[in-house]
């Protein structure tokens, strides 16, 4: 069934991987509207054969009972694609096999043979589909914009890219490349290719097996996330699949680290006997069901958690869980509401209270205190530890254990910022403490604050949040001499499709000779902080962004990224009226505990828990 660029793209790569090609290449004009070309080093057509390769039902692949079942309720017969391809296109067939000294070429226009002659090739096949649907309108009609039927098929690719890690993959469109492949067989250098060297070097692997079952693969560490998930590939027994069970699997393994609508980037292989799924749905859908579904989840659940568990980000946050359980395991007052999109939603309603030491280490603390009590607390803020994390045992790690620190506090009011007005912060001496963090305290708490991620916190709720309230305008800088920034191949595309995201946060820009982007105006929050390194640096981060992807995601993207790369670096020393002033702004913001990219901000220390500490 021939319906778009995409299903052509799919017909012709299966094509040469059938015909052992170890390398391919894609390029498309206009996205495969006007060009499709597919050429492979495979084992190409034998000259006298060339017509009947476009001849409805004839194949040269002979193949057993259950492929042809397979044929009969998926794609209809084999040795079809090719023919109905040509029937709607103008096609070019070239192709040599290693045993001929000449190739051959055969032209075929709207399913008429125009061409068949001899012609001085290299081994391998080229198919050439120009002006696909030329002849039937309707089904033009049903195409959507270049860069979505593009898109479309850069991630079919980067799915098969992933599946045959030994062959190297090209896809050139409009003589740009938008994903290339080394062929070495390696899977990790193929995530590398499509994620970047960034996000590529952090991923840890997954490697599960539960006989007769196994899962492999990659995962991002949760920092690394999307909005969607197109950086997620699934594949079982080798074959990409899209499957909610999968889905949710991957989800609910990532839930205590990644809110809802946050996405870990990763390829996951199952490995499963084959009577366990069942592959009898249209294959372009990508969709299976199984004969366990529950098994094939835990399976997959399972594996994941323990890669993730793995990840340094989920150590840390167990320490800061267990700090949080020690110390104050309450949102920072005025915190943003759960459904603030601003906000981390990272940060759980309320921490649980997993140990903060090491496994095998004995902890200082009486594990048999009585249990927290249930029943509401009176107090202003719930201080109450949350019941021990059911999962932990099962991700492997250390059994919670209660901390014996249980008790609602009745008599102890925290300073509560109102959300009318900035609150009264009062806040005595800020330190700096290994030019990375900062020391402050108020008459009723101390607060030990990551610097980095607290400014960047501080920008990301500037930039995003504030748009959310709609208090656009207004807040910009205009530079005293526009900033240009010389563009990279590429980068042009970038700026236009991000142009609108630019403009919505407070830029004001435009695209110059060069090419070149022309800054002159920034949002008044990051001035004096936009950097030729800068742009650059959020524009490599935007390079694997689909930019097809809705403004809203867009302006968040952009956001997080313009925040994280413009705030004051770990390591940085700070005049002190300058984290005087960190301090101040983080405390008397609307704010939540993390920064955009999960990490905590403040630790806080309430009398009432320091009180406890010291056992009083
Ligand atoms: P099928 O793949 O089901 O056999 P197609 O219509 O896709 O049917 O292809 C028809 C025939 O053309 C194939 O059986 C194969 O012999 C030949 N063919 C198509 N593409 C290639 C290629 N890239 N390399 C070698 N042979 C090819
Ligand atoms: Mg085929």
């Amino acid at each position: 069934m021939i319906d778009r660029p995409l299903s052509v793209v799919k017909e012709l790569i299966e094509n040469s991987l059938d015909a052992g090609a170890s390398q391919i290449e894609i390029s498309l004009a206009d996205g495969g509207r006007r060009l499709i070309r597919v050429s492979d080093n495979g084992a190409g057509i034998p000259f006298d054969e060339l017509p009947l390769a476009v001849k409805p039902h004839c194949t040269s692949k002979i193949r057993g009972l259950d492929d042809i079942y397979y044929s009969l309720t998926t794609l209809g017969f084999r040795g079809e694609a090719l023919s109905s391809i040509a029937a709607v296109s103008h096609l070019t067939l070239t192709s040599r096999t290693a045993a001929e000294e000449l190739g051959g070429r055969l032209e075929v226009s709207g399913g008429a043979l125009v061409r068949h002659e001899r012609d001085n090739l290299q081994p391998g096949t080229e198919l050439e589909v120009r002006d696909l649907f030329f002849n039937t309108p309707a089904r033009l009609k049903f195409l959507k914009s270049r860069q979505s039927e593009t898109s479309q098929i850069s991630t079919l690719l980067s799915s098969y890219a992933l599946a045959y890690p030994e062959v190297r993959w090209s896809l050139v469109s409009q003589d740009r490349t938008v994903l290339s492949t080394t062929g070495d067989g390696d899977l990790y250098g193929v995530l590398l290719d499509l994620l970047g060297s960034e996000v590529g070097e952090k991923l840890v692997p997954v490697d599960f097996e539960f006989p007769p079952q196994a899962v492999s693969g990659y995962i991002s560490p949760p920092q690394y996330h999307r909005h969607n998930r197109q950086r997620q590939w699934y594949f079982i027994n080798r074959r990409p699949v899209g499957n909610k069970l999968l889905y949710k699997a991957v989800d609910d393994a990532v839930r205590e680290f990644l809110s809802a609508g946050k996405f870990p980037l990763g390829a996951f292989f199952l490995e499963l006997p084959p009577e366990e799924i069942d592959v009898n749905v249209h294959p372009m859908k990508r969709e299976v069901s199984f004969a366990q579904p529950q098994g094939i989840y835990s399976l997959l659940r399972t594996a994941v958690s323990r890669a993730v568990g793995q990840t340094a980000a989920a150590r840390q946050r167990q320490l800061t869980r267990g700090l949080a359980a020690v110390i104050a395991p309450a949102k920072f007052p005025g915190a943003a509401p759960a459904d603030d999109p601003g906000s981390d939603p990272d940060t759980p309603p309320g921490f649980q209270a997993l140990p903060l030491y090491e496994e095998g280490q004995a902890l200082p603390l009486d594990p048999a205190a009585p249990p927290a009590p249930a029943g509401p607390p009176p107090a202003p803020i719930d201080f109450r530890p949350r019941p021990p994390a059911p999962t932990a045992a099962s991700t492997g790690q250390p059994v919670s254990v209660s901390l014996g620190i249980g008790q609602p506090v009745s008599q102890y009011t925290a300073p509560h910022p109102s959300e009318s007005g900035p609150p009264e912060v009062g806040i005595g001496m800020v330190s700096q403490i290994g030019d990375s963090f900062l020391l402050a305290a108020t008459n009723h708490e101390v607060y030990l604050i990551d610097q980095h991620a607290a400014h960047e916190r501080i920008l990301f709720e500037g930039l995003y949040a504030r748009l959310q309230a709609e208090q656009r305008g207004g807040m910009r800088q205009r530079l005293l001499f526009p900033l240009i920034i010389e563009l990279l191949p590429g980068q042009a595309e970038l700026v236009q499709a991000f142009g609108p995201a630019l403009t919505a946060l407070g830029f004001a820009c435009e695209l110059g000779a060069g090419p070149s982007l022309v800054v002159r105006e920034v949002p008044l929050l990051l001035a004096g902080r936009v950097t030729v390194e800068l742009v650059h640096g959020v524009f490599s981060e935007l390079a694997e962004q689909d930019t097809s992807t809705l403004l809203a995601d867009q302006i968040k993207e952009l956001a997080a990224s313009l925040a994280c790369r413009a705030a004051i670096k770990a390591g940085e020393r700070l005049p002190p009226d300058e984290c005087y002033a960190l301090v101040q702004q983080l405390l008397s913001r609307r704010s939540s505990l993390s920064c955009p990219h999960g990490r905590p901000t403040l630790i806080r220390l309430g009398v009432e828990e320091l009180r406890r500490m010291f056992l009083r």
